[in-house]
């Protein structure tokens, strides 16, 4: 890809210097009471040290595409373009699944392995509860204190504002710095709420679903949907008692499985058992990561998904900018509220309402 400045090199922007830490100083999230002191960091410098793996200056980078000021906002851009040469090499694994089923615990151990074998791993989350409510199900405990030690590794909690569009693009322009600061594995992590697992799977190449044993409840209960949307279903917790029925869990699912449509086109969805506090069947688990990614690779499917999730990143987008200039035109809020008012009365028809909005 061409590379293109529009802004001017000399370009400065200010960088809050108050990055809080929840290990080594380097992941980072707002610190409550920083002294805001403002740093001038040229937004070429900050490249230069991304791209030179600085975990440092990749937290400030991500700070700097989170923020809401025009000014932040525009240098933020500016990085993002002077990286985006520097970004896709990287293996983008989502994983979902409801509270409890061991995600964290997964990711540690699981990322931890990873490290070990050279690669270097970033962690992110999209908490559909925190853009809803600004709290959140996911950050809340100590999670992942190993894992977020290693040198090899990035760990970035999930933004906690905005809207569920607002945290996607977030993440995702996260996902690219962190490829441009040379991580290879990528793993987005999301709980089974709402419309999160759609977002997810529309950022990874490969999606991966935590269930528990007790396969028959399940199942039973567990929305076709999702199961669709993996590549990949980890029968997780399989030790000690649990060891019989995970297996058995295992097979059902594979079962099942064959009645499903499959979410990467000539690709089984994959059902099986791990062991997080064991550590067993993680490296199967990578095992077939890296086979889903080969034949996706002959298919042509993997570098077609992620165009066209680029397109619907960028679609999603106009869609977000349309509604917000739509309501942030003065008295639009009202004036819906009146027409809404008018439809419970009757007095008008909806198609009749939205018509009325638009005809100005
Ligand atoms: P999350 O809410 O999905 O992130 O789940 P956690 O990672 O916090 O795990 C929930 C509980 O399951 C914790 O008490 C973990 O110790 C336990 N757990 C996680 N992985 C395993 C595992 O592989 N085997 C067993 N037996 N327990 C596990």
């Amino acid at each position: 890809m061409q590379k293109n400045n529009p802004v001017p090199d000399d370009s400065a922007l200010h960088v809050m210097d108050g990055i809080a830490s929840s290990h080594d100083g380097l992941a980072s999230t707002p610190r409550k009471r920083f002294v805001k002191k403002e740093r001038h960091i040229a937004i070429d410098e900050l490249t230069e040290k991304i791209r030179g793996r600085s975990r440092l200056h990749l937290a400030k980078g991500i700070t700097l595409l989170e923020s809401t000021t025009l000014s932040d906002k525009e240098a933020g851009q500016k990085l993002l373009l002077n990286l985006l040469p520097d970004t896709g090499n990287s293996i983008r694994v989502g994983i979902t699944g409801v509270p409890g089923a061991g995600k964290s615990t997964f990711i540690e151990e699981f990322g931890l392995m990873l490290c070990e074998a050279g690669h270097k791993v970033a962690v992110l989350a999209i908490d559909p509860s925190s853009s809803l409510t600004g709290g959140s199900i996911l950050g809340d405990k100590t999670r992942m204190e190993e894992l977020a030690r290693h040198p090899n590794a990035f760990i970035r909690p999930s933004p906690t504002a905005g809207t569920l569009g607002g945290v996607h693009k977030k993440s995702r322009e996260t996902m690219l710095l962190c490829e441009a600061a040379g991580y290879d594995v990528i793993l987005i992590e999301t709980v089974g709420v709402g419309q999160s697992e759609t977002v997810v799977r529309g950022m990874v190449d490969f999606f991966m679903l935590l269930v528990l044993t007790g396969a028959g409840d399940e199942l039973q209960g567990m929305k076709k949907g999702i199961m669709e949307l993996a590549d990949g279903i980890v029968v997780h917790k399989a030790d000690g008692d649990n060891l019989r029925l995970a297996k058995k869990t295992v097979r059902e699912y594979r079962q099942l499985l064959h009645f499903l449509q499959p979410a990467s086109p000539g690709w089984t969805t994959t059902s099986q058992p791990v062991s997080s506090l064991a550590k067993t069947g993680l490296d199967d688990v990578w095992k077939t990561v890296l086979t889903f990614k080969e034949a996706m690779e002959g298919s042509g499917h993997w570098e077609g998904r992620r165009q066209s999730q680029t397109k619907d990143w960028f679609r999603s987008m106009i869609n977000d900018r349309l509604i917000d200039t739509f309501f942030a035109e003065p008295g639009k809020k009202e004036e819906v509220r009146k027409l809404e008012n008018e439809l419970l009365t009757g007095h008008i028809t909806v198609t009749g309402a939205v018509d009325l909005l638009f005809k100005e």
